[in-house]
């Protein structure tokens, strides 16, 4: 069988530490290999070790950054470390926590790339599916809209308007493997507006940003630092995306179109997905002559089948 359609977890345990961005209280990180099937799962190690599995069925909440949650507990801003994990071919892991935040790091997912090329990868012999989109599904949310079309492979094209000088237009277009992930993508850091981050220590978030972990932008430039790229704002979106979307649970094939997207239309994207089995299939890689790629085989109960998103339209 292809190896790329095999599981992977790491080779071994790997611990970092770090302020959540939001929280501001350092926040220690362990990645643990898990067994094949497990898929990465989140254990909160001050919560009795409850566990979350990184699907969008355990999403509570897409504003400023995406939260998983079970029961009360939760654990935020946890896109960064997704998408390096998707991108890096990682499917099985536990990833410990002993609070409520991912830590930020430097604000890009550059740091979790590193920590997984450290410890390398292990394959295991169960074989991986694959999220093929086989029909065009578009989701549009107050001005903003997201669509997937079939593609031989992950394509993001992702375009950002900001009213704010500083930023503006910007759009990137990028078949997005490990190669192009790390050179063009994972470095670009989370950005905020100087001009709310007033209003967002007043409710208690953005206590962690500091100098060396996001952008700043003033109204004419960064304001506490240099950037990596002209266009990191709209990298750092479709770094955003790719975790994001990982919370499908499996690779995604597929072309992802974004115009002034975040969290909530990401997340649209991966509950319309779910919802409508006919815009998309399982690729295994079966090398069996004739081959055809697996029905969907995801099935939900009625009771935990998402509402329709109400911006669905025909793409
Ligand atoms: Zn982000």
């Amino acid at each position: 069988m292809n190896s790329f359609f095999r599981q992977n977890t790491l080779t071994r345990d790997i611990a970092t530490s770090g302020i959540g961005i939001h929280s501001g209280k350092r926040i220690q990180l362990r990645l643990l290999p898990a067994a094949e099937n497990t898929g990465v799962v989140f254990r909160r190690t001050d919560c009795g070790g409850m566990e979350i599995p990184a699907l969008a069925s355990h999403v509570s909440s897409v504003e400023l950054a995406t939260t998983l949650g079970r029961d009360d507990v939760t654990i935020s801003t946890v896109e960064h470390l997704l998408a390096a994990l998707r991108i890096c071919n990682v499917d099985n892991l536990i990833v410990e926590l002993d609070g409520s935040e991912v830590p930020i790091l430097d604000g890009s997912a550059l740091p979790f790339m590193r920590l997984i090329e450290a410890t390398g990868l292990r394959q295991q012999a169960a074989s991986r599916r694959v999220f093929v989109v086989t029909a065009p599904l578009s989701v549009e949310l107050g001005g903003k809209s997201i669509r997937v079309s079939p593609y031989p492979g992950l394509r993001v094209s992702y375009a950002i308007d900001f009213a704010h000088g500083a930023i503006g237009h910007q759009r990137l277009d990028l078949e997005v493997d490990q190669q192009s992930f790390e050179r063009e993508l994972a470095s670009a850091r989370t950005f905020a507006l100087e001009r709310d981050v007033a209003a967002l220590h007043q409710r208690g978030l953005g206590l962690g940003g500091h100098q060396d972990n996001c952008v700043i932008f003033g109204d004419t430039g960064p304001a506490n630092t240099t950037l990596r790229f002209a266009d990191e704002p709209v990298r750092h979106k479709a770094l955003d995306a790719i975790g994001d979307l990982s919370l499908l649970g499996a690779p995604l094939w597929g072309h992802v179109e974004v115009e002034r997207g975040g969290h909530q239309v990401h997340y649209s994207m991966t509950e319309a997905l779910l919802s409508r089995t006919d815009c998309w299939t399982w690729a295994t890689g079966d090398p069996q002559p004739m081959a055809r790629p697996e029905p969907p085989t995801r099935r939900r109960e009625p009771s935990e089948r998402p509402a329709v998103p109400l911006g669905i339209l025909p793409a």
